[in-house]
């Protein structure tokens, strides 16, 4: 109490404003479901510009939702990070996120990759990855294609219940319709060689081993192999091959990490400055390349040899509040089809 009285006349005596005084004190609290070294950075440039000191908790992606969940109105978190439209679709629907307008925000993110709460700041694709003796690369050119007959036996994925499959049904879900995408995923399960279970990381060590001839992956899980320098994952990289989903048609289906501003928020003015921040050029860097994501803003270039080795290709422009729409019904399909 003293010490603040003291500063607080110093304060007076130099003639500062009560304003700065109170931008020393402002703080933020972000949830986060992201854990990068390069996120470190990110939120020690932006105490730097604002003044604004950061407090995070970091927790994994359910938990964090739990959490939110549990403290309701009490909680202290002003944003909430985390990966998969899905899962900010679901933070949506629980009624979280608190509409965010803001100017920077509408001419750096382009249209489709925000909504009127939740806003994506990276983009991922999901890839086919196929075993090259078994597989055809001409076999696997559409998600569709998995559901082939002659499939039979060789699809590996993780479980249907999973953000990354969820948010890639609700896509086929806009694009093909629902009874289609049943189809779909009934067929899809009659191909499994195995029962879903691992990750997408799993999955591509199985399709090299041969255990599956061919299934589907976040990109920067591959990114990550093939920058890895371990003998044993140049050998996975070395012995399957990926193709871009659905280049002659509506595009690879495309997922992000994203933030919105919690309804609750004790900090919301600090809240959107942070998330505009995130769409700046130096943020938009760091934050895809801690995962070997692409940024979400189209101008920002990136230096990622690990992005340039996957190379170009034509991305699904799906906009995030339509595929946000199709995830419970993507659900309810998986179930039907037994897609666990
Ligand atoms: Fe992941």
């Amino acid at each position: 109490m003293i010490r603040k009285a003291v500063v607080t006349s110093i304060a007076a005596a130099l003639g500062l404003t009560s304003l700065a005084a109170q931008a020393a004190d402002q703080v933020l609290n972000v949830y986060s479901a992201r854990h990068y070294q390069t996120d470190e950075a990110l939120y020690g440039n932006f105490t730097k510009q604002t003044g604004i000191k950061v407090n995070r908790i970091e927790a994994k992606e359910d938990e964090l939702l739990e959490r939110l969940r549990n403290e309701g109105a009490n909680s202290p978190a002003d944003v909430f990070v985390t990966v998969d439209a899905s899962r900010l679709a679901k933070a949506d629907e629980m009624g979280l996120f608190a509409p965010v307008k803001s100017a920077t925000l509408e001419a750096r993110i382009p249209a489709h990759l925000r909504t009127d709460t939740w806003i994506a700041f990276s983009t991922r694709a999901r890839v086919i990855v196929y075993n090259k003796d078994t597989v055809k690369a001409e076999q696997v050119q559409n998600y569709e294609d998995l559901a082939n007959p002659a499939l039979k036996g060789l699809v590996c994925t993780r479980s249907g219940s999973h953000p990354y499959n969820l948010s890639l049904g609700a896509a086929l879900i806009e694009h093909n319709g629902a009874a289609k995408t049943e189809e779909w995923a009934r067929a899809l399960v009659a191909n499994f060689a195995r029962a879903p279970r691992g990750g997408d990381t799993d999955q591509i060590r199985g399709v090299a081993a041969g255990e599956c001839g061919v299934a589907i992956a976040n990109s920067y899980y591959f990114a990550r192999l093939m920058n890895s320098t371990r003998p044993e994952d140049q050998k996975v990289v070395e012995s399957v091959g990926y193709v871009w989903p659905n280049q002659q048609g509506v595009g690879t289906h495309i997922n992000v990490s994203g933030a919105g501003m919690l309804k609750t928020a004790p900090n919301k003015e600090a809240a959107v400055k942070f998330l505009e921040d995130l769409a700046s050029d130096e943020a938009q860097v760091y934050f895809a390349d801690g995962n070997n994501e692409w940024p979400a803003v189209p101008t920002v270039k990136v230096n990622n040899p690990a992005l340039d080795k996957l190379g170009a290709f034509k991305a699904d422009t799906l906009p995030m509040t339509k595929l946000a729409n199709s995830v419970a019904e993507a659900q309810r399909i998986y179930d039907r089809a037994g897609y666990r």
